[in-house]
């Protein structure tokens, strides 16, 4: 593991002093971060070192199903000290270590290749061959290709008791890994996410929907695993822009506080991320050739995908 001492300025704090510095016209990231694809060039013959390597590349494409993330991710262990050995004992400390050095000095695509490697599994994305080089392609769900890739991080369980006797499976546990909320079914709420977040967590009473039951199902309420993550990502795929006029800042749910979103644009299906550095919002998207730029309202014509929430309050 190359030390990170030699790294003159991380690229966290690269843009944390570009935020700081910089005058009012000057919206954007003096350089790209994380562009969109990436070409990954393998190195193979290692013993014939006067030999001209047999380079094989590694091309990617449609790499904002992970992009997004990666960078929230990166923003969320940079600015939170603490989370980096919690976070390990769920991704191991090599890749927490790994992924860290390698954002840090700007190295794109083996971040992303780290990512694909350490955490996808092959059924996940789609690889072809062409002549010398091998074809990732990543279209496809965020979620699947990210979210359901963080372990246990989020895992929450609920257990529930049918109120029929002769139930077939009277007891049941059931462990969730990532948070899908839905929105309220009446509207308008005053804070409808806040509302499905307490849904998707509180103890509730439902019809048994086992074969041939017609009891009741009571739900206790819901916890985590593991304890509180260092940061939940809550599912807004089933959301449209009209449920979406009110964000909460603040989560009531063990004191999580906004740091981050993912967007889609369904048109283009193209994700792209916002998260705030100091108070500061700022939107990337890989495929932008200012692909990091301050935000001043909300970016228009997307759909939330994702919010993330880190945790305020220590454990
Ligand atoms: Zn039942
Ligand atoms: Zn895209």
């Amino acid at each position: 593991m190359p030390l990170v001492s030699y790294i003159t300025k991380t690229l966290f704090e690269e843009i944390r002093a570009s935020i700081n510095n910089n005058e009012e016209q000057d919206r954007s990231f003096w350089r790209p971060v994380l562009p969109w694809g990436g070409v990954f060039t393998i190195r193979a013959g290692r013993k014939a070192v006067s030999c001209i390597p047999l380079c094989v590349e590694i091309q990617l494409k449609n790499t904002c199903t992970i992009d997004g993330f990666l960078m929230i991710l990166y923003v969320i262990l940079r600015d939170n000290r603490g989370f980096h050995r919690e976070l390990a004992v769920f991704l191991g400390k090599q890749f927490i270590e790994r992924f860290l050095y390698l954002m840090d000095s700007c190295d794109y695509t083996t971040v992303k290749m780290l990512w694909i490697w350490n955490r996808m599994s092959k059924r996940q994305y789609r690889s072809e061959i062409h002549q010398t080089a091998l074809e990732i392609d990543l279209f496809g769900n965020e979620h699947q290709n990210f979210t359901e890739n963080l372990e246990n991080l989020m895992s929450t369980m609920q257990q529930s008791l049918c109120t029929n006797w002769s139930c077939p499976t009277r007891f049941q546990n059931i462990t969730k890994t990532t948070i899908n909320i839905s929105p309220p079914h009446e509207l308008p709420h005053r804070d409808p996410i806040q509302s499905a977040v307490d849904e998707f967590f509180s103890p509730k009473l439902l019809l048994c929907t086992e074969k041939g039951c017609d009891g009741l199902r009571e739900f206790s309420h819901r916890v985590f695993c593991h304890g509180p993550p260092p940061f939940v990502i809550l599912n807004m795929q089933q959301w449209r822009s009209e449920d979406l006029s009110y964000v909460p800042y603040h989560l009531v749910l063990c004191q999580y506080l906004l740091e981050g979103a993912t967007l889609f644009n369904k048109e283009e299906h193209h994700y792209s991320a916002a998260f705030q550095i100091d108070g500061c919002w700022m939107h990337y998207d890989g495929l932008r050739s200012d692909n990091l730029i301050l935000l001043h309202r909300p970016p228009e014509l997307l759909l939330l995908s994702s919010l993330v929430y880190v945790r305020a309050s220590q454990k």
